[in-house]
């Protein structure tokens, strides 16, 4: 077994790689030869990170344009916001009624002065909602895996973990130091190998740790493949549910509801920064598991807590899931209906969750690309190399139970358009449409 190998899938984003290329320059020589390479992404007008939005999160967002500096309008298919939540009146009035019962913050970490009745109503309700004895909160999904990663893993253990985990996995992995080694994404025969050869290991634990639904490319790790595979080698399985979450699921708890195994999954992670709209991680699992995490996950310990404005608001986005649940069905439709115009015009997509990847084909400039969606109004993310090999550059379109058909023609539209140049399309006159639901 080798230690922790180099990360190269996923949201691995190596820019320092990129720029330096393996020399050893002096902090004022970087700074410099950074600056020239932001310096020509101005001058190019290709520096749309970012963008600065002055609305609320919600389908149609208005922007400031960087180079002009005058706003308007956009619709947005680069929020994680997927039920659109983030404007839903109940969270709004649940977060005043916080701010005014408890103050804007609370100016410290769990362990000490950060631990309210609402911080302790929100783990056992996410407990509830993953079917796990107990929860805790951190305050973002990256300080989760991080301490999942450093409070449970130790350096007799192993881990193996799919090649398009998330950053915050790997540096947890990188901090913890121990042995890790990627199987090739979702290869479950590949996994199997590694679990044969690691048989008999002495005085530790094995982990397999997945995504349930993959940031890059929304497709889903198998699960219920999962639980029987780490049952037989008695592998602890860890999910990182954060694009699940709220998402899959009859009723919205996760890609492990999807799968109908919610009650074999040991440890889940996930983030409020998605379907919740606000900021925050969680782990749920069995209330050992979480009572040893709670003073040995040094981001939990050493990091004040969400104010109880924000988790207010996570409160009342659960309700939204239980009292709503027409809004998972909106997102769902509109998954489908997006996937379907998209097919029609030749796109082979096929999302399971609410991301949907549109690979760079050769020959498109990828920057021309973004900057010519930004002109025509639609705002998408860009997934450029360095994050991911110029081969494997894609858009990624993430949709939202609140937009409605006419946005989705919009965003078809212009996809149809930014694609002409380097794509033979459907025969002149055909939009893409299929006319799924009312605008
Ligand atoms: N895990 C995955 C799979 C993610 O996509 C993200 C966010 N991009 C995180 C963890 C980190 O979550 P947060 O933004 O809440 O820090």
């Amino acid at each position: 077994m080798t230690g922790d190998q180099e990360y190269q899938g996923g949201e691995n984003f190596d820019l320092r790689g990129m720029l330096l290329r393996g020399r050893h320059m002096r902090l004022s020589d970087r700074t410099e030869l950074f600056g020239v390479f932001l310096g020509e992404l101005e001058q190019n007008k290709e520096m749309l990170c970012l963008r600065c939005i002055t609305s609320a999160a919600d389908r149609e967002v208005d922007v400031a344009d960087p180079d002009t500096g005058e706003t308007r309008p956009m619709l947005m298919f680069g929020s994680n916001n997927y039920l659109g939540l983030a404007t839903h009146p109940h969270l709004r009035e649940r977060a005043l009624k916080a701010l005014h019962q408890y103050g804007a913050g609370v100016g410290g970490p769990p362990l000490l002065n950060g631990y309210t009745a609402l911080h302790r109503e929100l783990e056992q309700r996410i407990a509830r909602l993953k079917g796990a004895e107990d929860a805790l909160i951190f305050s973002s999904g990256y300080a989760a895996n991080v301490g999942l990663v450093t409070g449970l893993m130790q350096k007799h253990d192993v881990v193996f973990y799919d090649a398009y985990s998330h950053a915050s996995f790997c540096d947890g992995l990188k901090l913890a130091g121990v042995p890790a080694r990627q199987f090739a994404h979702n290869d479950l025969a590949q996994l199997k190998r590694m679990l044969d050869a690691q048989r008999g290991l002495d005085g530790g634990d094995i982990y397999v740790a997945v995504e349930g639904v993959y940031s890059m490319d929304g497709d889903l790790a198998p699960l219920d493949e999962l639980v029987e595979l780490c049952k037989a080698y008695g592998a602890i399985l860890v999910v990182d549910d954060a694009h699940g979450t709220g998402v899959l699921g009859a009723h919205g708890s996760g890609t492990a509801e999807h799968f109908g195994v919610e009650s074999r999954i040991p440890i889940s992670m996930g983030t409020f920064s998605k379907t919740f709209a606000v900021t925050g991680g969680f782990i749920a699992g069995s209330k050992p598991i979480i009572d040893y995490l709670r003073f040995f996950a040094r981001s939990y310990m050493f990091s004040a807590s969400l104010s109880p404005v924000c988790v207010a608001t996570i409160l009342a986005g659960l309700d939204v899931l239980e009292q709503e649940p027409e809004r998972l069905w909106h997102l769902r439709q509109n998954v489908a209906y997006a996937a379907s115009c998209l097919r029609r015009l030749g796109f082979d997509v096929n999302p399971r969750a609410a991301i949907i990847p549109l690979h760079v084909p050769k020959g498109m400039d990828m920057r021309k690309a973004s900057r010519e969606f930004h002109e025509h109004g639609i705002f998408v993310n860009s997934v450029e190399y360095p994050a991911v090999p110029v081969a494997q550059q894609r858009f990624r379109i993430s949709i939202m139970a609140t937009h409605t058909g006419a946005d989705i023609d919009r965003l078809v539209e212009v996809i149809r358009d930014v694609w002409t140049p380097v794509r033979s399309l459907p025969a002149p006159g055909a939009d893409g449409k299929e006319h799924l639901h009312a605008a």
